[in-house]
């Protein structure tokens, strides 16, 4: 660099000074101006009055320049220049060098004065914002996704536990449910009973009148259940022609009781398929939780026998177990 400085002469100096895009002004240490190149005039042409450097600044700035050039050190500092084109804030790096005669020499080059970089900086802006545009887009397409999928899952849960003919709960459901109630009946010591539903002479029903009126018998007997049981109750689809009815908080004799009202429903309620119009009977066997005594599977086969003690009594009615 001190090469170069010494190769410079005083005339190329002036021709180098005008070349230049930053501004550089000649000041006295109080500020009065004294000379300055070509970058300086064009901006000092917008306050052809101005006789100090100070004059040529906003007033918020003029007394940041007037400390600089006070402290007489050479040191940097920001200004605000004013407003450009693209109504962006100009600002300029500053420098003030106390000369060896007394004088002082102000440079300011604005931040901004390469238009290319600008160009590019500009472009760089641009792009970033077109990315996070992308981003953000493909953040919201990939939450709509999670949620479309999540909603497939649940809906493959929930089909995964309910039976294709009845809408009731299947046989995987109503077991876990039987499962939970007898840990619920044991550990709160609150009574529980169940009844196991099976429609009556129901291969004959397929023989005489075909399968899919047998479906439509079937679906018929699981409406009759659902509707006619508590709110707290449920009814599953067992298998076949077989169905469980859960009764939390129920003594059999409570079960029992509605076991009767269903047998009488299901055998009041016609049903009309193909042109056919016909009624079936159920019967039903009912048993109670024996808490230290039974566990989920004893009291389904208790509640099996009873069923079948009141086929064994005729069909249409319901048996409590002992
Ligand atoms: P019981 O009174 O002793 O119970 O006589 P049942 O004829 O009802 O008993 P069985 O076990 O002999 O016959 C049950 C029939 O139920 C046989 C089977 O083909 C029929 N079945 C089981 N599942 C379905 C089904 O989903 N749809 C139809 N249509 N029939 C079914
Ligand atoms: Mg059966
Ligand atoms: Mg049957």
């Amino acid at each position: 660099m001190k090469q170069l400085a010494d190769l410079i002469s005083t005339n190329d100096a002036g021709e180098i000074l005008e070349h230049v895009r930053a501004m550089i002004a000649l000041v006295e240490r109080d500020g009065a101006l004294i000379s300055w190149n070509r970058a300086f005039a064009s901006y000092k042409a917008n306050c052809p009055l101005a006789v100090n450097l100070q004059d040529c600044f906003a007033q918020k700035e003029k007394a940041k320049i007037h400390n600089m050039l006070d402290s007489a050190r050479r040191d940097r500092f920001v200004i605000e220049l004013g407003i450009d084109e693209e109504a962006k804030t100009i600002f300029c790096d500053c420098v003030l060098i106390p000369l060896a005669n007394g004088c002082v020499l102000f440079i300011a080059e604005r931040f901004d004065t390469d238009s290319s970089l600008q160009g590019i900086i500009h472009h760089l802006n641009r792009r970033a914002k077109m990315f996070q545009a992308e981003s953000e887009s493909a953040k919201k397409i990939a939450r709509n996704k999670q949620t479309e999928v999540e909603g497939i899952l649940t809906q493959a849960k929930e089909l995964s536990n309910v039976d294709a003919l009845t809408f009731l709960p299947n046989r995987r459901m109503i077991v876990r449910e039987l499962q939970d109630e007898v840990l619920r009946a044991e550990r709160y010591n609150t009574p529980f009973s169940i009844s196991v539903v099976d429609v009556d002479l129901f291969k004959k029903v397929n023989d005489t009148y075909g399968h899919l009126v047998g479906d439509e018998v079937l679906r018929n007997v699981a409406y009759q259940l659902r509707d006619h049981i508590r709110h707290s109750d449920l009814a599953g689809r067992y298998g076949g022609e077989e169905f469980l009815i859960l009764l939390p908080n129920t003594e059999s004799a409570e079960a029992a009781e509605q076991a009767g009202r269903l047998c009488k429903y299901v055998r009041e309620t016609s049903v009309r398929a193909n042109n056919h119009v016909l009624s079936v009977t159920i019967s039903i066997g009912v048993a109670q939780f024996q808490p230290g005594v039974d566990t989920w599977d004893t009291l389904l086969n208790r509640a099996d026998n009873a069923m079948y003690d009141a086929k064994h009594k005729g069909r249409d009615r319901w048996t409590v177990a002992e």
